[in-house]
């Protein structure tokens, strides 16, 4: 079969320019191998034998030898039966002819059947998986061990589409100091990103580092590796496949795959509870838009709105506001029009920070900023504070700098919306930070320590960011 038929290409009529369109020059070795591999022959037993589970055919042929399984299968590659145990009754074993000697697997079944990680509908295709993968892993060992070593991943461009998506995998070099910046670093590190620079990058470049969100996949058809450019082995779970941006890969090559993780919109289903890095990357934006449009409503017609952010709008209306951001993202309506009471907004704003997986102050650095708080001089306190900011996922770091930003301009309204640094501590304390593991005791330990985070961070935005 062609290389066509691989997914990763069904997206090229979206390229700007199909002139330019050349296929990427797929590695087809393996997958003659796959074609080479023997294919299952079942040996079954001439006899009804009345002890074979339900959930096996005629090639159960109950209680023989090791010995008599060899005399069975001899002679015939990929010849396989399932013999029960002598010493354990009840308990199964696979017998295939591989490499001119019979191998002995022991054999589960829990509603699928299994001999190591990877579960099969029936004998048939495990067996046949077997045959595949011990036939490219024998014949092709060195090859597989080197196949990482040149990956096209970094000499992309074959196709628009790869194109337009490496443009986006600008990313800042992990070992670079944690400072948030916005504009594209100069020092950048690794081949791929720095061929990237070099394209043309759309206005409203966001350069933040995602990592991938690779999940064990089976593939329909045949499959090539988008790291290495290999073909993907095997009937079942050939690979791994991206859940944010749907990259394919193999298992071995996920764990080289650079942390540039473009996330396509089309697989974000959710604004709300969408981890934040996740959902800002797939925008291409520098904040989430709930954020951005949520504040700029507040800011039009609610800075003297009496108990802003204190008071609590409608919950179903609030619930209405998510949904509405779930469905339409940023054509959600959201004004005076939809909703005239602005403590709904204020309250979606507050739902959205709380229903985030990762807070915006991360699950790792919680404790860091809990002990910062504790600190009784002053100026360590902010200090350790503005350490802690630091560490923050870029993403996170940036959301929460626009948040405290607003949230001082807040504060300058008091005298009409009665909300100063330390009550915004006590609503925003508890929405921003969630210690890693929840319960009842230490979530109200450290209800003082949030609330004076949060109070300090509006106090000194200006020095802090
Ligand atoms: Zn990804
Ligand atoms: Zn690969």
């Amino acid at each position: 079969m062609a290389a066509s038929s691989n997914s990763s290409l069904s997206g090229s009529s979206l390229s700007s320019d199909p002139e330019d369109y050349q296929p990427p020059i797929w590695k087809s070795y393996l997958y003659q191998l796959q074609q080479e591999a023997p294919r299952p022959k079942r040996i079954t037993c001439p006899q009804e034998m009345e002890s074979r589970p339900k959930y096996y055919g005629r090639e159960f042929h109950g209680v023989i030898s090791r010995d008599y399984a060899d005399e069975l299968l001899v002679g015939t590659e990929g010849a396989y039966l399932i013999r029960e145990s002598q010493r354990q009754p009840g308990t199964c074993t696979l017998a295939l002819r591989f490499g001119h000697q019979t191998l002995n697997y022991r054999l589960f079944y829990d509603g699928k059947h299994f001999v190591g990680e990877k579960r099969f509908e029936s004998v048939h295709d495990l067996v046949t998986d077997a045959l595949i993968t011990l036939y490219i892993e024998t014949k092709a060992a060195e090859y597989i061990a080197k196949m990482t070593t040149n990956p096209i991943y970094e000499h992309l461009g074959y196709t628009s589409l790869l194109k337009d998506k490496m443009v986006h995998r600008l990313s800042r070099g992990r070992t670079e100091p944690r400072r948030v910046t916005f504009q594209r670093d100069e020092k950048i590190s690794s081949p791929l990103v720095r061929r990237s620079a070099l394209k043309d990058t759309p206005e409203k470049q966001c350069s933040y580092e995602k990592i991938h969100n690779f999940k064990v996949h089976t593939f329909r058809g045949p499959h090539w590796c988008e790291y290495c450019a290999n073909f993907m082995w095997g009937l079942i779970a050939q690979g791994v496949r991206c859940s944010d941006c749907g990259l394919n890969v193999h298992k071995q090559c996920s764990k080289l795959v650079p942390s540039d993780c473009q996330p396509d919109l089309r697989r974000i289903k959710k604004v709300f509870s969408c981890d934040l890095t996740t959902l800002v990357k797939a925008h291409n934006a520098t904040r989430p838009m709930v954020v951005d449009m949520c504040i700029r409503e507040i800011e039009l017609r609610g800075m003297k709105s009496e108990g802003l952010y204190r008071v609590s709008g409608f919950s179903e209306h609030i619930e209405d506001v998510r949904l509405a951001f779930d469905r339409d993202g940023e054509k959600a309506d959201i004004s005076a029009s939809a909703y005239a009471d602005i403590n709904i907004i204020a309250g979606a704003l507050k739902l959205y920070f709380r229903d985030l997986p990762i807070p915006v102050i991360t699950f790792d650095l919680y404790s860091k900023f809990i002990q910062a708080a504790k600190l009784p001089n002053a100026e360590s306190r902010l200090e350790a504070i503005h350490e802690g900011l630091l560490q923050l996922p870029p993403a996170h770091y940036e959301t929460l700098r626009y948040l405290m930003a607003h949230l001082k301009r807040v504060t300058m309204f008091e005298k009409y919306n009665l909300m100063n640094a330390e009550n915004l501590g006590i609503v925003f304390g508890p929405t921003l930070m969630q210690p890693p593991e929840q319960n009842a005791l230490t979530t109200l330990n450290d209800m003082r320590q949030q609330k004076l985070v949060v109070q300090l961070i509006i106090e000194h935005e200006d020095v802090l960011f």
